[in-house]
């Protein structure tokens, strides 16, 4: 079912005087037909039917179209092979269709009245001609029926008065001017379309020639801003309302039956102002005239008025709130009745020419007050939601396409009542440019809180990463210290092991040789495990490593670290290091160790010295300027201990500076064969 079976479509490129004036003459023939007329406004700009008027005309399927004149050439053969595919009828407006309808105004009957309204009625002899646009075909009918109605008068034009003007005022300006320069003789001008009569307006001042005494100008199309000029433009009035009023009658008849009708011509009519006036007339009614352009220039100021106020609040407007606020406040003054603004889903990151998405009402303004708008997105493709939709059935209605950079951001349905011609554009432009300065902004902000996200959790998964390193770090170090610690541990006895008793020596050597005030000692003890090659031999390896460890232990035990230090020199060779001590320290550690391994009582059934672990000990001292070096404190040291050896074992033998002739033999009272006689201290000082 048709979801709007008495709908026609007008089709239009901008919405402008041409335009209005149609409107005013098609609207009251449809809806004496029970028709409702939706004006569909094309951008110029933008090529082609935007997409929303597309999938529109799709699933609306009106019952008729008219077009307009006013397209691109583009942009009416797309247009043109879309309304062919509805099969429905199409009244042309300007346009001239070989099969179809089309309504176009009369530039023949126009033309005959300028000539004869200026040659016949105001006498005037050498008449100049400004041209339109070339090759466009009412610049050439115009053209043709001028030179064709001077020539009926016996007036033909010699080519130096027929100029170019382009429809332009700035081109025709400079045409006339060369040409009144070259031909003074002029009496009056004929220009192609209004534009250019308000140039050779200009340059007819410029020239110091007053309208119309001097010179007369007459326009075409009777613009309502050319009338504005003083001292008012007499120009040809295309009748357009009749046009529109022409074109709907046909497209009704048609509607229901009727064959296309070919080519219908509307009459033009002359309107008299100002610039042109019969001879032997009086001057025209100069009071009437003013108070017209008077009222014409307020009422096309304070149209241009109201559309700046509302260019310049939504200007200020960064919130769709706000755009809604500024509408709700301002169109009731533009002479807006209704007003639908609905915006498309995420515009911005839908590519240029794909089909728009959901659309949501921003704005649903009727009766002079905004009404809040039903929630939720609805499918566009009927312009407004369900509730709305039969405002699309009455009166007039124009819908055009919001956009920005070649993208569909939302569309606009309004209906103008008295306000300025305008405002469709004002609309347009205004909210195309507000609105998409909003979406951007949100876009932006959107991806600026997707940022800041994005680098939260970066900073997140950085701080994570640096603890895991930090840890890693820590348990590295931990790893390298215990690492180092066991460099300089011995593996079998977990005391120190040579490595560790080097450079201990090496420091504490540096530190008795940088001794500045005084005078520093350090002692080493040597030990040997005695016979141990026979408790290996009898209690077997195993056994024997036990044994190593029990003479760590006491060697530990004995000595007071971190101070001192004693580890194994290798094989079943102990070391012991006593930074600043002496001969009795050392004596008193010896001791104390050969104390703590008797009382240990490691049997050793092999032994010849006795029937338990024994050891024997070599002691050396080494004092601030000896001069043997760390080496010779070791050397001192052995000796010591080969003399405790060769004297029987299981005994302390200090070493003397005396040595070796004659050792000092100490015997450990705690040992049962060797006694450690003799001056310790002396003996052990040298
Ligand atoms: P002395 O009384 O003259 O010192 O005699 P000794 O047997 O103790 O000396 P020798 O140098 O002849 O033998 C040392 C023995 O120490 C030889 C070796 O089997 C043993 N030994 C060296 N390192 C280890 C070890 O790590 N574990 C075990 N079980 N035995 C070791
Ligand atoms: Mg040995
Ligand atoms: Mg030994």
């Amino acid at each position: 079912m048709d979801p709007f079976p008495r709908l026609v479509v007008l089709i239009s490129t901008g919405m402008d005087e041409y335009q209005t004036r149609l409107v005013a003459g098609i609207s009251p023939v449809l809806s004496q037909h029970g028709h409702s007329l939706l004006v569909c406004v094309n951008d110029p700009r933008v090529p082609g039917p935007p997409p929303s008027l597309r999938m529109f005309l799709q699933a609306a399927s009106p019952c008729g179209f008219i077009t307009t004149n006013c397209m691109a050439g583009e942009e009416e053969a797309s247009f043109a092979a879309l309304l062919e595919s509805f099969g429905r009828p199409v009244v042309r407006i300007g346009v001239e269709t070989p099969d179809g309808t089309w309504i176009r105004g009369d530039n023949v009957t126009g033309m005959r009245a300028v000539v004869a309204h200026l040659v016949d009625d105001c006498g005037a002899r050498t008449v100049a001609h400004v041209r339109g646009i070339p090759h466009q075909p009412d610049a050439i009918d115009r053209e043709r029926v001028f030179r064709e109605e001077l020539a009926r008068r016996g007036l033909v034009p010699d080519e130096e008065l027929v100029v170019d003007g382009r429809f332009d005022q700035e081109t025709s300006y400079w045409s006339v001017r060369r040409l009144l320069k070259a031909r003074p003789e002029i009496d009056a001008v004929a220009a192609a379309n209004d534009l250019s009569a308000l140039g050779a307006l200009r340059a007819a001042r410029a020239a110091g020639l007053r309208v119309p005494d001097d010179i007369m100008i007459t326009g075409f199309d009777n613009e309502a801003t050319s009338a504005l000029n003083w001292p008012g433009l007499t120009s040809v009035d295309q009748d357009l309302e009749n046009q529109g009023t022409v074109a709907a009658r046909q497209l009704v008849a048609e509607m229901k039956g009727k064959p296309p009708g070919g080519e219908i011509m509307v009459p033009s009519r002359l309107v008299v102002r100002g610039t042109t006036r019969p001879s032997g007339a009086s001057p025209v009614d100069q009071n009437r005239l003013l108070r017209e352009i008077a009222e014409g220039a307020y009422d096309h100021l304070s149209g241009q008025d109201a559309a700046l106020g509302l260019n310049r609040s939504l200007f200020h407007c960064t919130t769709l709130d706000a755009v809604v606020d500024v509408l709700a406040e301002k169109l009731d003054g533009l002479g807006v009745g209704r007003c639908f603004v609905v915006l498309h889903q995420r515009p911005l990151r839908t590519a240029a020419g794909d089909p728009p998405g959901p659309g949501r009402l921003l704005l649903d303004f009727r009766e002079g007050k905004a009404h809040p708008p039903p929630q939720g997105w609805f499918p566009t493709r009927l312009l407004l939601p369900e509730d709305l939709r039969h405002q699309i059935g009455t009166g007039a209605l124009m819908v055009q396409a919001l956009s920005a950079g070649g993208r569909e951001l939302g569309y606009v349905l309004f209906e103008r009542g008295w306000g300025p011609v305008k405002v469709g554009e004002v609309l347009l432009q205004d909210l195309s440019r507000t609105l998409e300065a909003i979406s951007s902004t949100e876009q932006l902000q959107l991806h600026a809180v997707e940022l800041e996200e994005l680098v939260q959790r970066r900073t997140h998964e950085l701080a994570e990463e640096v603890t895991t390193r930090r840890r890693a770090e820590v348990e590295l170090q931990r790893a390298n210290t215990e690492l180092q610690r066991l460099l300089k541990r011995d593996g079998l006895t977990s005391i120190a092991n040579r490595a560790a008793f080097e450079s201990h020596l090496a420091d504490h050597w540096r530190r008795l040789e940088g001794a500045e005030h005084g005078e520093r000692k350090l002692a080493l003890l040597m030990i040997d495990i005695d016979a141990f090659k026979q408790y290996n031999d009898h209690y077997g390896h195993v056994r024997g490593d036990q044994a190593l460890r029990t003479v760590a232990s006491c060697l530990h035990s004995a000595v007071r670290e971190p101070a001192d230090l004693a580890c194994r020199y290798g094989g079943e060779e102990f070391a012991v290091l006593l930074p600043d001590s002496g001969a009795r320290a050392a004596l008193a550690v010896a001791k104390r160790f050969h104390g703590l391994l008797a009382k240990a009582a490691v049997p050793h059934a092999a032994s010849p010295v006795a029937p338990r672990l024994t050891a024997s000990t070599g002691i050396a001292v080494s004092r601030t300027g000896d001069g043997n070096g760390p080496t010779g404190l070791v050397e001192a040291a052995d000796r010591a201990l080969y003399r405790a050896k060769a004297l029987g074992r299981d005994r302390i033998v200090l070493s003397g500076s005396a040595e070796p002739a004659d050792p000092a033999t100490l015997q450990d009272k705690g040992t049962a064969r060797a006694a450690v006689r003799g001056p310790l201290e002396r003996s052990a000082s040298g």
